[in-house]
């Protein structure tokens, strides 16, 4: 298929790679041009805008940071609408409000369009690896027309229900991540300072009854697992301020529905005052760092007590 993807970052750059991979040709589009450039390299064709992306393509793929991104992908004067052709499917795997996608499956289905909420998890290792799981949201026919492209990026490709009730899906699983994954970051930090060995507390954790996926794929402690965020620097991961963003998502959803969070709402808080210190860009498990002890910190205190 000839597809437009819209938004190659942490996770749209190696999910436009397996397209590619599977045969596709892709005429993409990113703000960034050298996220652009990555692609060309690898085969791609680039876009000079979202519309071009769109034009004369059989599938477009959007994946950004937040609704308002989409929007203006979307909507602009150079976006997505204004060039994509009748009858061509807008896929969104950005993470956003359902509100948002009802309007926006409203805009694309006025000019003969249909639009697919198909978040994602499994972070960018999954994204890479090509096994995210797709939460799709849309009616059956759409859902089955664009299934073959998502299995090129994912592994479970799974139909929800109807338009927006994949964005349900997702905003719950992650409010769950937010939790577990400062549950575990609280435990771990907890085990250092009583000082046992992180990696034998992690090996614990997942044998037992504490283990998810914050302990055995992503554990927030450094060096327990290679290939995490926090053994390189909590870089190249799921930002803060995203989640940050997806618990918003589900505590406004919340607060729509009259339902409690009490546990999202508290996480949401430490990846508020995360973003506020300045870690917003550092991948969420940086959340270990409110509960680590600072090595220098402790050793200007005992000095302060010696004197
Ligand atoms: P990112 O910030 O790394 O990438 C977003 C990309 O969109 C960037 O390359 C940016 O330049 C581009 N962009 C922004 N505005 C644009 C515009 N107007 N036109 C074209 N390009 C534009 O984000 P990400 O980590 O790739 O996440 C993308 C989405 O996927 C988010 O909604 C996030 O919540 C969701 N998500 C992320 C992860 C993860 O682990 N990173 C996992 C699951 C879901």
């Amino acid at each position: 298929m000839k597809i437009g993807f819209v938004g190659l970052g942490n996770m749209g750059a190696p999910m436009a790679r397996n397209l590619l991979k599977a045969g596709h040709t892709l005429q993409l589009f990113d703000v960034s041009a050298p996220a652009v450039q990555a692609l060309a390299d690898a085969g791609a064709l680039p876009a000079v805008s979202p519309k071009a992306a769109a034009t004369a393509v059989e599938c477009v793929i959007t994946m950004l940071p937040a609704a308002a991104h989409v929007r203006s992908v979307l909507t602009g004067d150079d976006g997505v609408l204004a060039g994509i052709a009748q009858g061509v499917a807008i896929v969104d795997s950005s993470t956003i409000d359902p509100a948002s996608v009802t309007a926006f499956a409203a805009l694309a289905q006025r000019q003969g369009n249909a639009f697919v909420d198909a978040p994602v998890s499994g972070g960018t290792g999954g994204a890479a690896a090509g096994t995210l799981t797709f939460m799709v949201g849309g009616s059956t026919d759409a859902y089955e027309h664009v299934k073959p492209v998502l299995s090129a990026m994912g592994r479970n490709i799974v139909h929800c229900g109807n338009t927006g009730s994949g964005q349900i899906a997702k905003i719950c699983n992650n409010l769950v991540l937010g939790i577990t994954m400062a549950g575990v970051a609280e435990g771990m930090a907890l085990g250092e300072a009583l000082g046992i060995d992180p990696k034998v507390l992690a090996s614990i954790m997942n044998a037992s009854t504490g283990r998810c996926w914050s302990s055995d794929t992503y554990n927030p402690f450094p060096g327990v697992i290679d290939t995490a965020p926090s053994s390189r620097g909590y870089t190249g991961g799921f930002g803060t301020d995203l989640m940050l963003k997806d618990l918003g998502l589900a505590t406004d959803a919340a607060r729509l529905a009259r339902q409690p969070v009490f546990l999202g709402a508290l996480a949401q808080q430490l990846y508020q005052a995360m973003s506020t210190n300045g870690a917003g860009k550092l991948d969420f498990s940086a959340v270990i760092r409110l509960y680590r002890r600072d090595p220098d910190a402790a050793r200007s205190t005992e000095s302060e007590i010696e004197d």
